[in-house]
């Protein structure tokens, strides 16, 4: 974690915001002259990306350095209109290194139904990211921005905008892209197994704990608590196959409003979730739980490394 003990050079600040521009355009995280990027390089400096320019096509002559008030230090161009929220981040988080914002397509779907990505679906997206609340729509570029998301910049490790995109903040500008990637990628799930599938099961809360333990070593400490599968419904209870028969399974977990997938909601959905909580020993439980340990253990270290 050496790396995140000191700020970066102005050297490696722009490389990593031409390096995070050309990912965010060739993995249509923006359009056109969408989104932008800054990196924090001492108590009072940034650099980030200048407003009108394509994030895919960026030279570091292009790149502008900041102090934490928005006033301009160096470089020919002016900052993004959209910099004011991420001057807002780094003074609210003072642990957040880089910031970065995109209008991903599924996450950004997800900000204009208003809908929060809270639940635990996935070990990766519990781990390095979390909870993911929806800021209120301001209009971009305003002082309003900074404002909707203050309340969220210190307790989360994203945020969507209402109508608006994404912003995801991180300890280097590896992890705050990084977690760009992991919100659309959440997203993505979260719509198949919603909206396409129709059949979510949730990790259960003892699952969730253990993942928590997990990021709580990784010295994350945003990203809240995802709504789980209370244990009493888990994996081979009777009660959790007697709640997919009669269709209440799901119901009584913790919710936030604004969530609104459900468990299995066809009859051939949840006979067939009926077939996947078929009874099974507490080994082979725990085996599951260490498997799953195991793998995001795995990626986590690839990241790191
Ligand atoms: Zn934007």
């Amino acid at each position: 974690m050496e790396r995140r003990e000191r700020y970066l050079s102005d050297f490696e600040a722009k490389k990593w915001i031409i390096e995070i521009g050309k990912r965010m355009y060739a993995k249509n995280f923006v359009a056109a002259n969408d989104g932008n990027i800054s990196v924090r390089t001492g108590p009072n400096a940034i650099w980030a990306t200048p407003t009108g320019v394509s994030k895919g096509f960026m030279t570091p002559d292009m790149l502008v350095k900041l102090d934490l008030n928005g006033k301009v230090l160096s470089g020919k161009n002016r900052p993004s209109s959209e910099i004011k929220m991420h001057l807002r981040v780094y003074k609210e988080n003072p642990e957040a290194r880089a910031v970065v914002h995109a209008h991903p397509v599924v996450a950004t779907s997800y900000a204009i139904a208003g809908i929060s990505l809270e639940r635990a679906l996935s070990s990766e997206a519990v781990v390095l990211l979390g909870k993911v609340p929806v800021a209120p729509y301001a209009t971009p570029g305003t002082e309003e921005v900074a404002e909707s998301i203050a309340p969220y910049c210190r307790d989360y490790n994203a945020v969507l905008l209402a109508n608006h995109g994404a912003l995801t903040w991180g300890r280097d500008p590896q992890e705050a892209y990084f977690r760009m990637e992991s919100l659309e990628h959440y997203a993505l799930m979260s719509l198949y197994t919603g909206e396409v599938l129709k059949k979510v099961n949730e990790l259960s809360c003892s699952q969730v704990s253990n993942l928590l333990e997990i990021r709580e070593r990784m010295g994350i400490r945003g990203g809240g608590t995802p709504s789980c599968r209370p244990d009493e419904l888990a994996g081979g209870d009777s009660a959790w196959a007697e709640a997919l028969r009669t269709g209440t399974a799901g119901t009584d977990s913790p919710r936030t409003d604004g969530l609104r997938m459900d468990a299995p909601r066809t009859d051939a959905a949840r006979e067939d979730a009926g077939r996947v909580a078929a009874p099974r020993a507490e080994a082979e439980k725990q085996a599951v739980i260490e498997e799953i340990i195991a793998k995001v253990t795995e990626e986590v270290l690839r990241r790191l490394s």
